[in-house]
């Protein structure tokens, strides 16, 4: 049962539920629970209640999900329908900040269409997941006033689906996107051009991920960092953006405050959340971190950044 009764911090996340083959320089692992709805929820479901949407194929080993049911994730809207499961095969090599991707067989995802549940429609908090822009598009047509819509995205998308993803950029709030897919997306090697030409496409905040070295927010306004913690062994990288997601949208949807104030320490509780999905492979550490250890990273960051201003006369 959720701990969490509120229906106005209620957080809706469609995306993909993935097996995933990664290599990394310490280990591999083959077939292991992934996908960006599937770290997204691990990591929002500490801050709010979930709603995950997505399909798997009748060769999903379900129980792999059993521990998000335990963390209050609802899975009525996740179907189970005949064909493959979606599978990414990725490497980091010894830059651990980009994933090469050797294979993605999209497989039940090539087919679905996104039917949100009744109860699910009225979520306040919307987040597109990395999947299809154009199943992306068919959410919102299913959702009903969202206090806030937030997308991501990849390099797969933006290459076979780039006008469907501009598209849908005239109908979110906010994405978020790592430094070189904005790069590429935009064709401007400047991020703050690439940000400006995005806000100029439809979102009000533009987050773009640089990995182990932080998150910028941009908005028309004005521009924040926080920077990544810095972790002395990072093991498996996949996730990290999804799992930054999460923590940001989550971190929101608890506090109901969509402020400047707010979304600025949303990031860091995204920031916060992406260090620990990279701690183990898989969702693992999201399963098992506490709001105790999520409480100490956050003040960590505040250490990290904190000086003395020296005033000159
Ligand atoms: P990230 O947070 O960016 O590291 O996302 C990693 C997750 O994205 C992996 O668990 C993959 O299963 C998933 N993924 C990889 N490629 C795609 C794709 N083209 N569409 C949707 N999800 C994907």
């Amino acid at each position: 049962m959720s701990s969490f009764p509120s229906t106005a911090s209620q957080v809706l996340v469609v995306g993909s539920v993935a097996l995933d083959s990664v290599e990394t320089p310490f280990g591999k692992a083959e077939d292991v629970l992934g996908g960006s709805g599937t770290y997204f929820s691990s990591s929002a479901s500490h801050f709010a209640p979930v709603q995950l949407v997505g399909v798997v194929g009748d060769d999903y080993p379900v129980h792999l999900l059993q521990p998000l049911a335990d963390r209050g994730v609802d899975l009525a809207g996740l179907e189970k329908v005949s064909g493959s499961s979606f599978r990414w095969r990725g490497r980091y090599r010894h830059d651990l900040n980009s994933a090469e991707t050797l294979e993605t067989h999209l497989g039940v995802f090539s087919n679905f269409r996104p039917n949100i549940p009744a109860q699910f429609r009225k979520a306040p908090f919307v987040f597109l997941a990395n999947i299809d822009p154009r199943l992306q598009l068919q959410v919102l047509e299913q959702v009903e006033k969202p206090r806030l819509v937030a997308c991501d995205t990849m390099n797969f998308w933006i290459e076979s689906r780039r006008p469907e993803l501009i598209e849908l950029l005239g109908h979110v709030d906010l994405i978020t996107l790592n430094d070189g897919e904005a790069r590429q997306l935009t064709e401007h090697t400047n991020l703050v051009q690439a940000a400006r030409w995005i806000l100029d496409k439809g979102p009000k905040h533009v987050l773009i991920k640089k990995g182990e070295h932080g998150a910028f927010m941009f908005t028309r306004e004005s521009v924040f960092f926080a920077p990544a913690y810095p972790l002395e062994s990072v093991f498996d990288p996949t996730g990290a953006g999804d799992s930054f997601a999460g923590g940001f949208i989550g971190s929101l949807a608890a506090s109901g405050d969509l402020s400047d104030a707010s979304m600025r320490r949303a990031v860091v509780v995204g920031s916060a959340m992406g260090s620990f999905a990279v701690e183990k492979f898989s969702n693992r550490r999201l399963l098992d971190v506490t709001r105790a250890e999520i409480d100490a990273r956050v003040q960590e960051f505040r250490r990290l950044v904190a000086f003395d201003e020296v005033l000159t006369a």
